[in-house]
């Protein structure tokens, strides 16, 4: 048999980092970085005797999440204790949700080869994230921050529905942005506030079981993701094929080597012995609650989507990238409002921004400037007071330091020459000094006019206006 004859079978927990103000059980922020334990009060560093209260605004943005995913948003749930042992979990339990969760049965769709396919979504849980450990240098020993204990978390469980990496590369793009949408969660990857354990398991096609899977625990770049499973798919056929059984166990993807290895500890093995957490008490989510959620839900990507072919006259191509990211869609929109061209906008954005993202390694919501600045940038290339050359100049300051754009070509001193006079100073310059080219356009060869006009915006440093060069110099020639 061959890897043909084997299909992959995936099933994603993903944990999303909330954007509420603060943490899910007291009131300190949860604000990414600071100073270690400097985010931190008695109830979040697990001193005995203190009582957690729970973030109503958590509760909010769960079923949002849920809401947005086609869940059934339960009307009565609770949190459990989930046991078990750590250092960046002083408590040594996490407060989660184990058979109430506040979520269940939704579907994400995703469109693979230009079908759409509905990946299952288990449940929808909220739970408090633990601290961080940060291993000394020196090897004598780890310290603990506990700034991101107690930050609120949601875990979105989804059926094993997806059969490729490819498949899984799709639904997490997805997923991340229907958070973006809502707002529940900034989703930035670098900072830890989405991640995912993936499990992966393999059976010959048309068998009805599934396999036996293994699990790849936080994982926080979709490109790993992807590396993991199609190696760890690779290599549970190939243990099947020499006749050997896969393990049930937890692995450790390695980046460098692009394999996984086992973790030391089996923590298929763990009991947490889940309870009902005694000091909270039950959510109870009235119907009320659910409509007032449900109409604070903002418009989705396709319905923008339709918006945009319809009203700003988009190709879908443009449309489906501006709407990939909430941060892309809300800069078209911005921008548009100033400037008033989509197109120009759309292809700024698919272009020129799109390359510096992909070269800087950054994602859109990394763009450091403001929807008005690209605006403005647009209306000033429009009014042909900078010509397209210079703008991409001007595009790669604000990466590097977003300020008002009109103030850029101020201070670099780029405004466009679009002065006859001057124009017709340096046509007649050029003119002087290429003799060759105005002897081959009097013989028929128009070419000649384009040569003409590059070395006069060489000349200028890209500052003169090229349509008004291209205009004076065949006046000028046809004397
Ligand atoms: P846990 O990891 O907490 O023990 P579950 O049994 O609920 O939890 O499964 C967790 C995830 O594993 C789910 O996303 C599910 O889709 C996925 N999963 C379960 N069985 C398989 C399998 N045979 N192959 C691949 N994924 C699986
Ligand atoms: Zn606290
Ligand atoms: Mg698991």
């Amino acid at each position: 048999m061959s890897r043909e004859d084997y299909e992959i079978v995936i099933g994603l927990e993903v944990h999303s980092e909330l954007s509420t103000k603060t943490k899910i059980f007291c009131s300190c922020p949860t604000e990414f970085g600071g100073e270690p334990n400097t985010h931190c009060c008695p109830v979040c560093m697990a001193m005995p005797g203190t009582l957690p209260v729970l973030n109503e605004k958590v509760v909010e943005y769960a079923i949002k999440a849920g809401l947005a995913t086609n869940c059934e948003i339960a009307s009565v749930s609770k949190n459990d204790r989930k046991n078990y042992f750590y250092p960046d979990l002083p408590k040594a339990y996490q407060i989660s949700q184990y058979d109430m969760p506040l979520c269940e049965h939704g579907y994400v769709e995703i469109e693979v080869d230009g079908e759409k396919k509905k990946i299952g979504l288990t449940r929808i849980h909220i739970e408090e994230d633990a601290g961080k450990l940060n291993h000394d240098d020196y090897g004598r020993g780890s310290l603990v921050d506990l700034n991101r204990a107690g930050v609120p978390l949601i875990e979105i469980v989804s059926e094993p529905d997806l059969r490729s990496s490819e498949e899984v590369d799709l639904y997490l793009k997805k997923l991340k942005s229907i958070l973006e949408y809502i707002e529940v969660s900034d989703c930035k990857m670098q900072e830890g506030s989405l991640r995912a354990d993936v499990n992966v398991s393999v059976r010959k096609k048309g068998q009805k079981e599934f396999g036996t899977r293994t699990e790849m625990k936080n994982m926080n770049s979709f490109k790993s993701i992807v590396r993991a499973i199609d190696y760890e798919a690779e290599r549970q056929i190939e243990v099947l094929e020499d006749g050997g059984k896969v393990d049930q166990e937890t692995l450790r993807w390695d980046d460098v080597s692009g394999k996984t290895f086992p973790m030391r500890d089996k923590e298929d093995a763990q009991d947490y012995r889940y309870f009902p957490d005694p000091d909270l008490v039950a959510i109870k989510i009235s119907e009320e609650m659910k409509e007032n959620i449900r109409k604070s839900l903002p418009e989705m990507p396709e319905s923008r989507k339709e918006r945009y072919i319809n009203e700003y006259k988009l190709p879908e191509y443009d449309s489906n990238i501006l709407i990939s990211s909430k941060y892309f869609s809300d800069l078209f929109e911005g921008a548009t409002k100033i400037c008033n061209n989509p197109k120009s906008v759309s292809n700024w954005i698919m272009t020129d921004i799109t390359k510096e993202l992909n070269e800087k390694e950054l994602e859109p919501s990394d763009i450091p400037f403001t929807a008005e600045e690209l605006g403005k940038l647009v209306v000033l290339i429009d009014k042909g007071t900078i010509s397209s050359s210079i703008a991409k100049k001007v595009l790669d300051e604000m990466f590097k330091e977003p300020r008002d754009p009109q103030k850029i070509i101020e201070e670099k001193g780029w405004v466009q020459i679009s002065d006859e006079g001057a124009i017709k100073e340096i046509v007649l310059k050029i003119i002087e000094a290429n003799p060759q080219s105005v002897a081959d356009f009097k013989a028929g060869k128009d070419k000649a006019v384009g040569f003409l006009v590059g070395q006069a915006m060489k000349e200028t440093k890209g500052k003169a206006n090229p349509q008004m060069l291209n205009k004076m110099f065949i006046e000028e020639l046809k004397k």
